[in-house]
């Protein structure tokens, strides 16, 4: 210590350095923000050009970028660069580090040393370690940094940082994969719970679809049913241009329920009734493989969708005679459309007038994306709650649909009707509808409806046309702007 001034400011910066380090390690949760505090810390003590960390997926052994945990390769040199020296690092494990290609061993103490720091162009490359496997590197590039900018002391502090930045990527991966569990089980739960409340598929399937493309956020899922002469047809969404699902259908059979494509890219998995294949889940995307993980929760997914699939149905067949909705309490469809024979009889034989109502929950998907299915019910549930009471005795409430209602005035004229309608529209809007039983404490929900209105004709050829027109007349209170009442007239149409 013969130059104490020096010493102290030395010191000084190597503490600030690693004080740094360890604030940000404390503080940034989100894993954008940790690295990108990391890399600024990096770059203001050390000037480094870049700092990057990769992560090796588990099935694959490639290495993933870890903030955007994604794969492009080819693309990016130093993604390659890291890739290879990955590999190297695979089998020298935790003999040493890389540096230009060299291994250099770790000496008893683990120390860097410093002299191939000063050479022109230097890539370091730390294991990254969990328990004794490398699970991937940290890569900077100090590439031409000038002589004697580091110091033997500073990289003594770097291996300090590196092994505490180690600790906390090993954290977060931990984190990350609890918290993707967490979300499975939800997932899981959601499509099991689906036939809770609702039996047909026209309706199970899209919300099976979207409750699996929400889980797997970098592919694209696709719905597949079989018709009645057995070939695959797209059920959800409304459209498929993706050749490699296209072509790998047909090897979906009852021996092979799953298919992975050669590029790892796209995966089919079957979805079963008893023993025969009623129709395939198939993920997709442009860039990313499916990892062993994604390949594991697809095949569950798929499965506990079968078993959905398969129980809507058996119940559907057991509720054939049922005629009430099992969620809102409301007559079921199948229930309004015996209600709707029954009511135009009556009001021809009668000469009474006899309106209809057909509403809709405005931006209902939003709602489920947002605070999930449960919380979806929750307001479906509400919405016919709010509607059944302002109505009177004897008209008739059915769910005719997903978040679709269907009401019968008998002996209604259609200003009455209107007026009506527009009586559910305001109730429905100044409606707090709490959803705080679906685990979200105080949570309040506001939606609002579109709402059709219509009358029966002496000149409607059948009873359906009553609803028709009213639903021609939502339809127009959607176009105009949603959270109004339309009321048919032909020129509608
Ligand atoms: P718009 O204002 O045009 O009506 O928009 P929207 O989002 O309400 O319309 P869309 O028809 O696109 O979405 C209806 C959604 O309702 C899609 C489906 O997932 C959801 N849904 C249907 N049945 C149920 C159900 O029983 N429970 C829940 N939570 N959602 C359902
Ligand atoms: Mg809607
Ligand atoms: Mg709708």
């Amino acid at each position: 210590m013969a130059d104490m001034t020096e010493v102290s400011k030395n010191d000084f910066e190597e503490l600030q350095f690693l004080r740094e380090i360890s604030l940000t390690l404390a503080h940034s949760a989100d894993t954008q923000v940790f690295f990108n505090n990391l890399k600024n810390i990096f770059e203001k003590y050390l000037s480094v050009n870049n700092f990057q960390i990769f992560i090796k997926d588990e099935s694959t052994n490639v290495l993933r970028d870890f903030v955007k945990n994604w794969i492009t390769v080819g693309k990016n040199q130093q993604q390659e660069l890291a890739e290879n020296i990955f590999h190297r690092l695979k089998n020298v494990h935790d003999k040493g580090f890389i540096i230009n290609n060299t291994l250099i061993r770790y000496t008893t103490k683990k120390e860097l040393p410093l002299s191939n720091l000063k050479e022109k162009h230097n890539l370091l490359y730390f294991p990254i370690f969990n328990e004794r496997n490398i699970i991937g590197v940290i890569e900077i590039d100090f590439n031409g940094i000038e002589k004697d900018v580091i110091s033997e002391r500073f990289l003594t502090a770097l291996r300090i940082a590196i092994s505490q930045i180690n600790t906390a990527i090993v954290n977060k991966i931990l984190n990350q994969k609890l918290l993707t569990q967490i979300k499975f089980q939800k997932v899981m739960k959601s499509i099991a719970k689906l036939i809770e409340n609702q039996f047909e598929l026209d309706y199970i399937l899209p919300i099976i679809g979207e409750l699996i493309d929400g889980f797997v956020s970098e592919h694209l899922i696709y719905i597949f049913v079989k018709d009645e002469n057995n070939k695959y047809k797209l059920f959800w969404p409304l459209d498929c241009q993706d050749s490699a699902i296209l072509s790998l259908l047909p090897k979906i059979t009852n021996k092979k329920t799953f298919v992975i494509s050669k590029d790892g890219k796209t995966g089919l998995f079957a979805l079963k009734n008893d023993d025969k294949i009623t129709g395939v889940i198939a993920a997709s995307s442009n860039i990313d493989r499916l990892s062993k993980t994604d390949i594991d929760y697809l095949l569950q997914l798929s499965l506990q969708a079968s078993v959905t699939t398969q129980r809507a149905n058996s119940y559907a067949q057991v509720l054939k005679y049922a005629t009430l909705d099992a969620l809102t309490g409301l007559n079921n469809r199948r229930q309004f459309e015996v209600r709707l024979k029954q009511e135009v009889a009556n009001a021809l034989r009668n000469k009474k007038p006899l309106c209809c109502i057909m509403l809709d929950i405005d931006y209902f998907k939003h709602v489920n994306d947002t605070w999930g299915h449960s919380a979806g019910d929750c307001v479906l549930k509400s919405v016919a709650k709010i509607v059944s009471h302002e109505l009177r005795e004897y008209d008739i409430a059915s769910r005719y649909g997903g978040e679709e209602f269907c009401i019968l005035l008998p002996d209604t004229k259609i200003n009455e009707a209107a007026f009506v309608a527009q009586r559910l529209r305001k109730a429905v809007e100044k409606s707090d509808i709490n959803i705080s039983q679906e685990g979200l404490a105080g949570e309040v929900l506001n939606v609002t409806i579109s709402v059709g209105v219509s009358e029966f004709d002496e000149t409607f050829s059948e009873p359906q046309r009553l609803h028709q027109s009213a639903d021609v007349a939502l339809y127009e209170a959607k176009r105009r702007g949603r959270n109004r009442v339309v009321v048919y007239d032909s020129a509608l149409e």
